[in-house]
């Protein structure tokens, strides 16, 4: 028998009876991750955007996808806290590493870990999907810091964008718990 000992199979199927602890925040499902609306990517530069998913400003992370339709050197940043990647489409990889992220791998990136993120030539388009912890500080060479970002930063990007495409910048409040 698996399971609890007492659970019958009638019971197996009831919904857990109870509220939700009053603190615990709404649930969050997100039904075209690849937006039909063209106006849902963000853009941060020319051929390059990204797509919220969850601007989490309780625990200081965000979930996005970032796409980038350009080949060069995206940006030289450090870690303070892990990433989890998945890429969905194309590939990309890090000037500091031998490995290539192609579609359909997963991605962990240490904290502490300062790299430079590049697309090459022939990847005509690429998409990831990001879990991007704490923040990401943009870096020379050197790893002077030039400048972040953090969840804060990125809803503020969001907001801008979305009153300026004619979405309302309240658009990006349904990815904030
Ligand atoms: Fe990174």
């Amino acid at each position: 028998m698996s399971g609890p000992a007492n659970s019958s199979d009638a019971e197996k199927w009831l919904p857990y009876r109870h509220k939700q602890p009053a603190e615990s925040q709404p649930e969050l499902v997100v039904p075209n991750v690849m937006p039909t609306d063209e106006r849902v990517w963000v853009p941060v530069e020319p051929n390059v955007w990204f797509r919220p998913l969850l601007m989490c400003v309780s625990r200081g992370y965000w979930c996005n996808l970032l796409r980038v339709r350009k080949s060069g050197v995206l940006s030289r940043h450090r870690h303070p806290q892990p990433v989890h990647g998945m890429v969905l489409k194309g590939e990309w990889r890090y000037l500091e590493h031998d490995w290539v992220a192609r579609e359909g791998s997963y991605v962990y990136e240490s904290a502490g870990e300062t790299h430079t993120l590049v697309v090459d030539p022939h990847v005509e388009e690429m998409i990831t999907f990001f879990q991007v912890n704490g923040a990401m500080i943009y870096v020379d060479p050197d790893g002077k810091v030039t400048g972040y970002d953090d969840v804060f930063t990125r809803i503020a990007k969001c907001r801008a964008h979305y009153e300026a495409i004619g979405l309302g910048g309240n658009y990006i409040e349904q990815f904030i718990r």
